[in-house]
């Protein structure tokens, strides 16, 4: 049997975020965000739950902790709601502070390292109000956030994450409307967001540097594999091509070189913000590292129709899924090794990797023997790419526990700890206590 081991140090950890799991959105003078106004509009998720009690984290997050405790994680990934911190612009709500500072007290306290997100898909809905980061200025309002965590975490919390997922804020927002604000199509929306969150990274990477604090600060980027349906069409390859850029490279690139792709320009140009020039050299700063989410590959055709894009996502019937994506686990090693070949080796860390399952009756929801198959395999990609030369230094497995999955609701589950909604009873799968043996032995067999 082959043992895939891990450097010593490697960073072993899970992760979460505070909508999808906390519950209470308006609780101690919090104001609504973007997903609990999003989520009270009719038909917008498919199951028709909201995160108004989700995993109600937010009264239960000591137990919560002890159960990361008990699996051993070094490194615990959570992210602050905005609206808590700010239910006004400008205006702090100590209440909400206070709830970190528990939150991050009784995570150092059991051991663990917190790791930060300022900003997970999240925002005030005065915010939303103006645009959201479609509009410039929400840089300057992440950046005040960013420095007022920085002020009141900071002696504790040594490790960031700016931003995550630009890409999909910006693409389910404004393109697909899957995501609050619900547009469609708005390609100009789509890209000054997207623009406007590498800017506000770049801001929030100075502040913390001129904090003089030691630490790790990283943006957390949406990785796809991308691959062309057919190889041998040489279409299908330039279709491929160009909905990579603007899946990895639009992120990779102003981040880690300082330009965006070529091909990219010149199509899309009419949409981009016009300040984008002069905004590139102030934008690559990557930080001390990058975040990689990791779950799926992409197959695209070219599609003549497609407005601008020319390309449309290909499924192949025969191709292993789970109930959200294609599974394809090199595309993992691919990512990582794309990053030490094509970037220079940038330290990089599994900010998100995991598998939902949607629960069916007579099946035992605590036996995700898929879920396990599934880590396997991804966890064996991240040994095989360090051992190729990567600059991985930890993994994350997305999620903590079950929690509320965005569009998808309640019933699409990722975790390792199973809760009933109904009791809020939490409960481990088969798969966590795999992921503590994952841990206590650093390495897979
Ligand atoms: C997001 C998570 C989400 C996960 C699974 C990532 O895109 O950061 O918030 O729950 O994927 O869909």
């Amino acid at each position: 049997m082959e043992t895939i081991g891990f450097p010593r140090g490697f960073l072993w950890g899970a992760a979460s975020a505070a909508y999808q799991i906390e519950g209470s959105p308006l609780a101690d003078g919090a104001g609504p965000t973007n997903w609990h106004e999003f989520t009270h509009r009719r038909g917008t998720i498919k199951d028709g739950t909201t995160g108004d009690l989700a995993c109600d984290h937010y009264h239960r997050y000591e137990e919560d902790i002890r159960h990361l405790r008990d699996l051993g994680v070094h490194a615990y990934r959570f992210s602050v709601g905005w609206g808590r911190v700010f239910p006004r612009p400008g205006n702090i709500n100590q209440a909400g502070i206070d709830f970190y500072n528990r939150l991050v007290d009784c995570v150092c306290g059991a051991g663990i390292e917190p790791w930060l997100t300022i900003f997970h898909l999240e925002e005030p809905l005065w915010l939303s109000r103006l645009g959201g980061f479609t509009n410039r200025a929400a840089v300057d309002h992440l950046a005040e956030l960013g420095e007022t965590l920085f002020k009141v975490l900071g002696d504790r919390v040594r490790n960031w994450i700016t931003i995550n997922e630009p890409t999909v804020y910006a693409y389910l927002g404004y393109g697909t409307g899957e995501f609050p604000p619900g547009r469609k199509l708005a390609l100009r929306g789509m890209l000054h967001a997207s623009h406007h969150l590498l800017l506000g990274h770049a801001r929030l990477v100075d502040a913390w540097s001129a904090t003089g604090r030691p630490g790790r600060i990283g943006l957390a980027h949406h990785a796809v594999w991308v691959s062309p349906a057919d190889e041998n069409r040489a279409r299908d390859v330039e279709a491929a091509a160009f909905m990579d850029d603007a899946a990895n490279r639009s992120v990779l690139d102003p981040l880690l070189r300082g330009s965006y792709p070529e091909r990219m320009l010149k199509r899309l140009h009419r949409f981009l913000p016009r300040t984008l020039e002069a905004d590139l050299p102030g934008i690559k700063k990557p930080g001390t590292y990058i975040g990689i989410n990791y779950y799926a590959r992409n197959l695209y055709r070219w599609a003549r129709f497609v407005p601008f894009l020319h390309a449309r996502e290909h499924v192949k019937p025969d191709s292993p899924r789970s109930a959200m994506w294609e599974i394809y686990p090199q595309g993992l090693r691919a990512t990582l090794l794309r990053l030490k070949e094509q970037y220079g080796n940038f330290p990089c860390v599994v900010t998100e990797n995991g598998f939902p399952i949607v629960e069916s009756s007579g099946k035992d929801p605590l036996q995700d023997d898929e879920r396990i198959a599934y880590l396997a395999d991804h966890v064996a990609m991240v040994g095989r790419a360090i051992a190729e030369g990567a600059d991985c230094r930890g993994y994350f497995h997305w999620s903590l526990m079950d929690n509320f999955e965005w569009n998808w609701g309640l019933s699409m589950r990722f975790g390792l700890v199973r809760i009933d909604f109904t009791t809020q009873q939490r409960q481990w799968k088969k798969s966590a206590f795999w992921y503590r043996d994952v841990i206590r032995a650093n390495g897979l067999r």
